[in-house]
C-alpha cells in the first residue's frame, strides 16, 4: 500500500514515521519501519497491525537510512507478523513491498527445497529470502535486488536495506515509487504527499527503474545501465 525511505542525517526514524503517518490517509491495516542500525551493525525493526500512530520508532543508537511501509493486505491476513518489513534467514537485508508477487508459490516451494523456513503467509517474503541467496552468492544488493526481479511476476513497488550498508535499493513494475532530492539527502515514497514537507525536487520512477539513494545521491539504472530522469518541482499542496 504504502512505502517510504530516508537516507541522511537527522532522526531517520522519525523522519520515516512521519511519512507514514502523510500516507495514512490511503487506507491500510498494519504498518512498518526497518532502520539499519550503525550501532549494532544490525537491523532494527518495529512492525504490528493496526494504526501509524500506535507503532514504536525502532531503537537505534545510531541510523542514516531506513524505510517504512503500510500494508494493505493481499495475501495473508492482517497480523504482526505478515506486516512489513520482510526479512530472510539472516536478518541482514529487510524489505517492504506494495503489490502483489503472482508467481510467489512456485518460488517459496524452490526456497524451501533449498532449505529456507518462511515466518509469513505474505507473498512479499520471498523477495528477502531471494536477495539473501544472491547475496551470498556474491552479489551487492544492487545486483541482487536486478537479478530477483528478473524471476518475478506481478506488479510491484519493492525497497530493501542492508545491515551494515547506508543505503535503499529500490525498483517498480506496475506500481508506483518516486525520489525525492533533499540537501544531502535523499526521499522515497510510493506518493510524493510522504516526503512533501522536506522537499518539492521529485523524480517519478519508471517500470523497470533500479534506484540507489546513498549519501544524498541518487542514482537510477535501467537493465544495468545509467538514466537521466528529470527532476520536476512538486507546485501543488497535500492539504
Ligand atoms: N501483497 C503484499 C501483502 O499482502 C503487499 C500488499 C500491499 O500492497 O500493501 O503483504
Amino acid at each position: 500500500c504504502g512505502i517510504v525511505g530516508y537516507v541522511g542525517d537527522g532522526p531517520v526514524g522519525s523522519i520515516v514515521h512521519s511519512g507514514l503517518e502523510n500516507l495514512d490517509y490511503r487506507g491500510y491495516d498494519s504498518a512498518g519501519i526497518a532502520l539499519v542500525d550503525h550501532g549494532s551493525d544490525g537491523l532494527a525493526i518495529t512492525k504490528r497491525e493496526g494504526e501509524v500512530s500506535g507503532l514504536d520508532v525502532p531503537s537505534v543508537s545510531s541510523a542514516t537510512c531506513g524505510i517504512g511501509h503500510t500494508r494493505w493486505s493481499t495475501h495473508g491476513p492482517p497480523t504482526d507478523t505478515n506486516a512489513h518489513p520482510h526479512t530472510g534467514m539472516t536478518g541482514e537485508v529487510a524489505v517492504v513491498h506494495n503489490g502483489i508477487i503472482d508467481n510467489y508459490a512456485a518460488l517459496k516451494e524452490e526456497l524451501i527445497a533449498d532449505g529456507h523456513e518462511f515466518t509469513s503467509d505474505t507473498d512479499t517474503e520471498v523477495v528477502p529470502h531471494l536477495l539473501e541467496q544472491r547475496l551470498e552468492a556474491g552479489d551487492d544488493l544492487q545486483s541482487a535486488l536486478e537479478s530477483v526481479v528478473d524471476e518475478l511476476e506481478g506488479s510491484y513497488a519493492i525497497a530493501a536495506v542492508e545491515a551494515g550498508s547506508n543505503r535503499i535499493v529500490a525498483t517498480r513494475h506496475e506500481s508506483p515509487l518516486v525520489v525525492g532530492h533533499g540537501d544531502g539527502t535523499a526521499f522515497l515514497a510510493s506518493d510524493v504527499t510522504a516526503f512533501l514537507e522536506h522537499t518539492r525536487d521529485v523524480t517519478y520512477l519508471q517500470d523497470g527503474d533500479v534506484v540507489v539513494l546513498e549519501d544524498g545521491t541518487v542514482t537510477i539504472t535501467q537493465d544495468e545501465t545509467p538514466v537521466d530522469r528529470s527532476i520536476e518541482t512538486v507546485d501543488w499542496n497535500a492539504d
